[in-house]
């Protein structure tokens, strides 16, 4: 039996904004463009403001947006101030942060090279991730990987993969994203080698154990999937209704993005 209105409805239906990927901004915007509109309608004839209110409000919820193109128009108008208000600008994390550089000089993972005036990785450590990546790269039981990393039993974790990135979900909420199976292997590879080898692993948080494995993919010279060699570039990435500057590490031979942090 066929449901004209569940047709309809899917018709109408634009899953790349609403969800999970509904931009809080863009939705903010609509609903007070559909209030100030429908006051004003509801002045002259206040049934027909109360049905364009009812319409516009279901219009956001199926669309993500009610005026087409909002997400450029946030991006143009809606001052940055706003947006960080609404932890857009927080989406990509600092990198280089003072505690993570401590983290990783105090457990010995990176030392200072004078010559290059600038911190490596241990050169022993670096030896052990490379083995590591090889080893967890051609594992392909990514989801047992990442259940080892995020301490779930695997039955309860999803992985959806979005083009190369692919985000972790557990009972409908993001648990983390990745930009790349290659920078998720890199991950896998350096949590193991920090289990073994640094004693307070154990004691970080979730979060934190997140944000040391993405700063020491900063000093990824070779993919650890390819073996490729990284490459640095500053560039501009565009989320819904934003543009910011990245630092991104990119895979020369398979194009998998490593890293992309803000600056
Ligand atoms: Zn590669």
């Amino acid at each position: 039996m066929t449901r004209p209105w569940a047709t309809l409805l899917e018709r109408v239906t634009r899953p790349e904004y609403i969800g999970e990927n509904r931009c809080l901004p863009c939705t903010v915007l609509n609903v007070a463009v559909a209030t100030v509109a429908a006051v004003a309608v509801g002045a002259a004839v206040p049934v027909a403001g109360i049905v364009l209110f009812v319409v516009a409000i279901g219009a956001i919820w199926l669309r993500g947006y009610l005026v087409p193109g909002t997400p450029s128009l946030t991006k143009r108008y809606l001052p940055s101030r706003m947006l960080d208000w609404f932890g857009k600008s927080s989406e990509p994390t600092p990198i280089a942060e003072l505690q993570i550089d401590r983290y990783l000089k105090e457990t010995g993972i990176v030392i200072e090279d004078p010559v290059a005036d600038d911190l490596v990785l241990e050169p022993t450590f670096e030896r052990a991730w490379r083995r590591e990546c090889a080893a967890v790269g051609v594992e392909h039981a990514d989801r047992d990987a990442l259940a080892e990393l995020v301490g779930l039993p695997p039955s309860e974790l999803e992985i959806r993969w979005h083009g190369d990135a692919f985000v972790a979900v557990v009972e409908g909420e993001r648990i983390g994203q990745w930009e790349s199976r290659s920078a998720f292997v890199a991950d896998v590879a350096s949590a193991r080698l920090l289990e073994e080898r640094v004693e307070s692993w154990d004691q970080l948080s979730l979060a934190q154990r997140s944000e040391v494995l993405g700063a020491l993919r900063l000093f990824l010279e070779r993919c650890p999937t390819c073996d490729g060699t990284v490459n640095f570039e500053q560039a501009v990435v565009e989320s819904c209704c934003r543009q910011y500057d990245v630092v991104a590490a990119t895979c020369e031979e398979c194009n998998d993005r490593l890293l992309e942090a803000g600056v």
